[in-house]
């Protein structure tokens, strides 16, 4: 879990956006680019694993 959650982090920085992410199940919180935020809708919340949806994603300005 850790690793992925570093690997997260690695590829912020781009000129992609960035969303933070907020689940609703375990509340954990952690910002991350559109690539990522496909990646946590197809595999779940890299917290607690289970389902995201897009409502979990609020654009950063
Ligand atoms: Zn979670």
């Amino acid at each position: 879990m850790r690793f992925v959650i570093i690997v997260l982090f690695e590829r912020m920085g781009a000129n992609s956006s960035r969303y933070e992410f907020a689940c609703s199940h375990c509340s954990e919180r952690v910002v991350v680019d559109a690539l990522v935020q496909k990646q946590l809708l197809g595999t779940g919340c890299v917290f607690c694993g289970r389902n995201v949806s897009e409502r979990d994603f609020v654009r950063e300005r």
